[in-house]
């Protein structure tokens, strides 16, 4: 799919007054409408997930070129990040687009070949950062600073095991695109981002200055011993029994979790054993722990772990957690969350703009905020709930073109008349740190969720092992397994 020469200069200049440059860069939006309204749906049905979004890549870097930006391509795999500059040398704003689908067979846009589909909007987002990168255009002169259009990979949480080989292999640093760009220094050079998301089904027109939880990924194994579970069912140490009274033990816990920390934490069973006919020697668990603050997480991994624990120790069996952090907690900065609701007020009208609330889900733009201010208002456009089958933009003018338009103004009242609102924000932030000590701290504070560790059971307290009961009533059924059980 070609962009065409939406260039910069195809606009009249503009005088300069704010005003009159969002005039502009809206004018220059609506112009390319039905192009961005083709990307918005030739990428709703060109979906890809994470880490694999070639297709839409190559797209947004073709727009690049046809504006004439430069860029780079690949970073964290399928990233594309262009800069147009400014004429000062001010902060630089980024606008994103987040590249990737969902894993979900069965949606009636999914991709029949990998299950692929748009179930949380990100098309719409590619379209309004190139709608963006459209309006910007036609006023970069007056910007005191620059303006990066980065199309970002990898925002939702799919295929964990084959990025986690990825971690191994070198190719990537985390899980999630943002962490990893983060981790690479694709940010270093970025003081401020922003993106408008899709809301689900009756959403308000804008929603400016929602919160998000943080998530940490735990996947526990319990080993225990197989033996008949008619003949000899003490012999065995039943490693199910552990994963169903971790589960217990965690709704033990749940009276705990201050409302106000909006605490989730869920779990599936991913294998219990394979045959009622013998002691499951092993069991898996994957949990996903969410909550709004880095403190709150904590604790609530603190209680997974001791359920953990009391699930091992209670069998005798060895458990072994794998503990990823996911997400970090998402808040916006309120500097940037007001002018997003001016700017929102003056397309929409009061009323069509809702203030923000606290959603359970997570993303990874937490991250992005650990390490800088960060923007992220939700549009109406889509119908469903997200995440669901049943979720997808129907409206891809309010999704993606109205989206472009308010993110353009926003950069504009930060970059333009010597970039000061810019600056506003950053000041409101403290002293400014060194990028790589930026980096560094929010890799520190990653890496203290981030462990794997083991919890032997049958070792506590100096408790005869099972084994030993087993061996000594000469039951006769030694090596007795789910292979040899009838
Ligand atoms: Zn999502
Ligand atoms: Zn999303």
């Amino acid at each position: 799919m070609k962009s065409g020469g939406q260039g910069a200069g195809d606009a009249a200049e503009p005088a300069g007054g704010v005003g009159e440059l969002k005039r502009a860069a809206r004018e220059a939006i609506e112009r390319r409408r039905d192009r961005l309204l083709q990307v918005s749906v030739y990428l709703q049905r060109h979906p890809e997930t994470g880490f694999r979004e070639e297709h839409g890549a190559a797209l947004v870097a073709d727009w690049f070129d046809g504006m004439g930006l430069p860029f780079e391509t690949g970073l964290a795999r399928t990233g594309v990040k262009a800069r147009m500059k400014g004429r000062g040398s001010g902060p630089t704003a980024a606008v994103l687009g987040e590249l990737d689908a969902l894993l979900l067979p069965g949606h009636p846009l999914a991709d029949p070949g990998t299950g692929a589909a748009h179930a949380c909007g990100h098309h719409a987002q590619i379209a309004s950062m190139l709608g963006a990168a459209v309006g910007l255009a036609c006023v970069r002169e007056h910007l005191d600073g620059d303006v990066v259009f980065f199309a970002v990979p990898a925002e939702e949480s799919t295929e964990l095991e084959w990025r986690r080989e990825l971690v191994r292999s070198g190719e990537l640093r985390h899980l999630v695109g943002k962490a990893d760009l983060i981790a690479r220094g694709a940010f270093d050079d970025v003081d401020m981002a922003m993106l408008c998301h899709t809301s689900g089904e009756n959403a308000p027109r804008l929603s400016v200055g929602d919160s998000h939880n943080g998530s940490v990924v735990k996947r526990v194994s319990f080993e225990g011993r197989a033996s008949h579970a008619g003949a000899s069912p003490w012999r065995g140490v039943n490693a199910l029994k552990s994963a169903t009274l971790t589960l217990a033990a965690i709704d033990a816990q749940r009276d705990t979790f201050r409302d106000e920390d909006a605490v989730r934490v869920n779990a599936v069973m991913p294998y219990g054993g394979s045959a009622p006919t013998a002691v499951p020697d092993r069991a898996e668990l994957d949990i996903v722990i969410r909550a709004r603050t880095v403190d709150a997480l904590r604790h609530a991994c603190d209680s997974v772990d001791r359920a953990v624990s009391s699930g091992a120790l209670a069998l005798g069996t060895a458990a072994r957690t794998e503990t990823t952090l996911n997400y970090l907690p998402h808040h916006q900065d309120p500097v940037l969350v007001e002018l997003c609701r001016a700017n929102a007020e003056t397309m929409f009208g009061r009323e069509a703009v809702a203030q923000g609330w606290h959603r359970g889900a997570s993303t990874d733009m937490g991250d992005l905020g650990e390490v800088m201010p960060v923007l992220h208002p939700f549009t109406s456009g889509a119908v469903g709930d997200a995440h669901s089958r049943d979720y997808r933009v129907t409206d891809h003018v309010a999704a993606a073109v109205e989206p472009a338009v308010l993110l353009a103004w926003c950069v504009i009242d930060l970059l333009a008349s010597g970039a000061g609102e810019a600056r506003r924000v950053l000041a409101s932030r403290g002293p400014r740190r060194p990028a790589a000590e930026v980096r560094s701290a929010y890799e520190e504070l990653r890496a203290g969720f981030d462990a794997d560790s083991a919890f032997d059971g049958a070792d506590y307290g100096g408790a005869s092992p099972p084994c030993s009961r087993a061996s000594a009533d000469g039951n006769g059924i030694a090596g007795s397994g789910p292979e040899g059980v009838e």
